[in-house]
């Protein structure tokens, strides 16, 4: 395997320079490298600048409005908004109910859903978690009971990120509790203006309102918002696990918080030297960057594949990824001491434009810090992960 760039690859890194430094609005790339809050209008923004340009959805088809690049270009492309510090372009719609319309929807739902979710006319949620099924999502219990044209939906999700937002959810239901409990799962599409559906914050340890519990008290869904079949729902949810993980990993994004972490340590003193230079704490990022790169070289070897479909490899992916971001998040509180301590609620609000302690760098990253617990276990837990690797990568 050949990692090193080519001239093509070289000259299409230079053309995403070259958009993202006459595209990117200069508030947000502040935002996102300064730890601040993103609002919704923040995401949609940077989205819709990125579909005008045809750029929103790398992964996608030309068919259905991807830019057709290549594993390569499209690692160049994140790697590059990670530099750059752009805002995410939002998982829910265009990497995971996308490519399971696309794979499973019928010819209706695609011309109808694909569009909407290239140009962020839907704001999408992810209606997998409920209490009592995470890791163990199969033993979900929000029922759709077929009546006449409908589904009558009930139950509750939970953990529905920026659920608050959304338009859309795409829910895992129960549609037959007579059968293996895989077997009986179907993938509802759901408008989250139906009447029924009550949307309740969750506060997480930042104080950030991120994730939510979504009720749904007999829930009208029209049957055309099914995708696939009835019952083969499980077999689609896998699919979309699968994308679900491989994004996880975040490398471009890590290298860019490796540089802060650098930064900061840089302008922080021990014994008269910059910390940076402590060769206890220089050892301690010398070892991250270490492991970020080895990373990185396994991303590559990953979507690099023959076939491009990510398998239990996305699961190492995940591992790693979470590991090195949450020890990110650790040394930088480390490097600050004291100084990363005070919670500045005004300022991160944007109510006051200096953090009270005088370092506005310094006044996100409490936050920062609890927020990056979550990591190791969204997207499936770490020890979830581990047990996929020992049996389908280690075969033990
Ligand atoms: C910030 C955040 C955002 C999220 N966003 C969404 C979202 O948008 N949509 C959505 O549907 N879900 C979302 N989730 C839910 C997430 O997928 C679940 O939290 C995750 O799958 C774990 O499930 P659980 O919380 O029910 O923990 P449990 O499954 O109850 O696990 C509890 C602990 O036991 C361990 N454990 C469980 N089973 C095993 C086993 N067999 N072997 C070894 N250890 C085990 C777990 O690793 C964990 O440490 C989100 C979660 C978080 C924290």
């Amino acid at each position: 395997m050949d990692l090193d760039y080519t001239a093509t690859d070289l000259a299409f890194r230079d053309t995403v320079r070259a958009f993202l430094e006459a595209n990117l609005p200069a508030d947000l790339q502040q935002k996102v490298r300064m730890h601040r809050r993103l609002e919704r209008d923040d995401y949609v923004r940077w989205h819709r600048i990125c579909a005008r340009q045809g750029w929103a959805a790398p992964a996608w088809p030309v068919e259905y409005g991807g830019p057709g690049w290549s594993a390569t270009e499209r690692h160049i492309w994140e790697e590059e908004c990670a530099r750059a510090g752009t805002p995410p372009i939002l998982p829910f719609g265009v990497n995971m109910v996308a490519p399971v319309i696309m794979a499973f929807g019928n010819a209706a739902q695609k011309a109808y859903y694909l569009p909407r979710i290239l140009h962020c006319d839907d704001w999408w949620c992810q209606g997998y978690s409920e209490p009592g099924s995470g890791s163990d999502l199969a033993s979900l219990k929000t029922t759709a009971e077929r009546v006449g044209e409908h589904y009558i939906v009930n139950g509750q999700k939970t953990w529905t990120t920026l659920g608050q937002h959304a338009d859309m959810i795409f829910c895992l239901v129960r549609t037959d509790s007579t059968v293996r409990k895989q077997e009986g799962i179907s993938f509802l599409l759901i408008d989250m203006k139906t009447p029924g559906i009550t949307v309740r914050p969750i506060i997480m340890l930042d104080e950030e309102h991120e994730v939510n519990e979504v009720f749904f008290d007999n829930v009208k869904v029209p049957v055309e918002n099914l995708i696939g079949q009835e019952n083969k729902g499980w077999t689609y949810a896998k699919y979309l696990l699968g994308h679900e993980r491989t994004g996880i990993a975040a490398v471009g994004r890590s290298k860019r918080e490796l540089l802060f972490l650098k930064k900061i340590a840089s302008e922080q003193f021990k014994g008269g030297r910059p910390l940076l230079q402590d060769a206890v704490f220089a050892a301690k990022v010398a070892s991250l960057e270490i492991e970020l790169m080895a990373l990185e070289t396994t991303v590559l070897r990953v979507i690099t594949k023959a076939d491009h479909r990510p398998g239990p490899e996305a699961s190492l992916l995940k591992v790693r990824g979470s590991e090195i971001q949450q020890l990110l998040t650790e040394l930088m509180l480390e490097a600050l001491g004291p100084n990363g301590l005070p919670f500045d609620t005004d300022y991160l609000e944007g109510k006051q434009e200096h953090a009270l302690t005088g370092d506005d760098a310094a006044a996100p990253l409490a936050g920062y810090y609890f927020n990056f617990r979550k990591t190791s276990i969204y997207g499936g837990s770490n020890e979830i992960q581990k047990n996929i690797i020992t049996q389908m990568i280690l075969g033990l």
